[in-house]
């Protein structure tokens, strides 16, 4: 696993519960999303009836899931989770729904990975609060309906795109989370470090946000190594020294390019003259599976502008050439 990576790891799961805001007034960051989801949720408090069903979309490590925890406290109801993987048969979802109470809020991350049957189970519940039991099998299997008490789903996915117009409709309310600025990643680690009792400066702090990749989870999870060596070999003060050395320890660069990113860039450049390079052949020479690469590698060196996809290949932008100290041969493409 690697440190910067934004999805979750099973190591993570029990150290971020305790890193979440409860409410959104605590949510950093998402100025937006917060502020609809806060009107959305109030009318529906005074109304006192369910709000709209909610669909979070954006990358992983963002907060999709702290905000469907947040929607269930600020709605003060309890919180039944599940995901897309979780439910291959529509009978899965069938006793998921009918076991629901009124008002409850059900989670379902990675929705867009649900199967078809349990997707079309799903938005009919959604909608008319029913679903159809089957009884029995072959010819004489009837569909006996049962009636859900209201109930409010949210969905979080990170491929909105992938998710059945249908499915998508149910959804009255969408908010897109985008990555954050080092701003909102600094109040977010000030935090942190509260909660996990240890003292630390601003300098630190931003140059943690710096590398964190836009993406909270990453943030919380450097801090954490940075308060290790801290706590190990300095005087347990997350400092900027600490930072410092404890992010060159696990080869973490200054914006947050680790050792398999930079050496995709390196290969790019310095082996193919910038490109245009098939990724397959850009794969090989780092040594790593073509799929590693494209999924875990490339998408954070795209989206910060170091490499280009052109239909001939992966090109490295002035920005790589930059990044790594060297000057473009003449002719190279840019
Ligand atoms: P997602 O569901 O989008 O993958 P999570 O909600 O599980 O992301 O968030 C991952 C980690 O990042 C959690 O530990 C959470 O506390 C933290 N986190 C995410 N967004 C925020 C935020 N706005 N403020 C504070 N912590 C956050």
């Amino acid at each position: 696993a690697r440190i910067v990576d934004a999805g979750s790891t099973d190591d993570d799961g029990v150290v971020e519960a305790a890193l979440r805001p409860r409410r959104l007034a605590d949510f950093p960051g998402q100025p937006k999303v917060r502020d609809q989801l806060g009107l959305v949720l109030e009318a529906a408090r005074r109304r006192g009836s369910p709000p709209d069903h909610v669909l979070l979309s954006g990358p992983p490590g963002l907060g999709k899931t702290t905000l469907a925890m947040i929607v269930a406290a600020e709605l003060e109801q309890p919180i039944r989770v599940t995901s897309g993987p979780a439910i291959q048969h529509a009978g899965d979802l069938a006793s998921v729904l009918s076991s629901l109470t009124e008002g409850e809020v059900l989670f379902f991350d990675e929705i867009h990975r649900m199967s078809r049957p349990a997707e079309e189970m799903l938005y009919l519940a959604m909608e008319d609060f029913r679903v159809d039991v089957i009884v029995g099998k072959g010819p004489g299997a009837t569909a006996i309906p049962l009636e859900l008490p209201p109930f409010t789903v949210v969905g979080a996915t990170t491929r909105a795109g992938l998710l059945p117009a249908p499915l998508r409709d149910r959804f009255g309310f969408t908010g897109h989370l985008d990555f954050y600025d080092d701003a909102d990643l600094e109040k977010i680690l000030a935090r942190s470090a509260g909660l996990l009792e240890v003292e630390s400066d601003g300098d630190a702090l931003a140059e943690i946000a710096r590398r964190s990749r836009g993406t909270p989870r990453v943030a919380n999870r450097l801090l954490r190594r940075v308060r290790d060596w801290a706590q190990v070999h300095g005087t347990g003060r997350v400092g900027l020294d600490a930072a410092h050395r404890a992010l060159a320890l696990f080869d973490v660069d200054e914006i947050g390019l680790d050792r398999l990113d930079r050496a995709v860039l390196d290969a790019l450049c310095r082996r193919f003259g910038g490109g245009p390079v098939g990724l397959s052949t850009l794969a090989v020479s780092v040594g790593e599976e073509t799929d590693t690469v494209e999924t875990v590698a490339e998408p954070y060196l795209v989206r910060q502008g170091y490499i280009v996809r052109s239909p001939r290949g992966r090109l490295a932008t002035p920005a790589a050439w930059q990044h790594l100290d060297l000057s473009p041969p003449a002719g190279a493409q840019t």
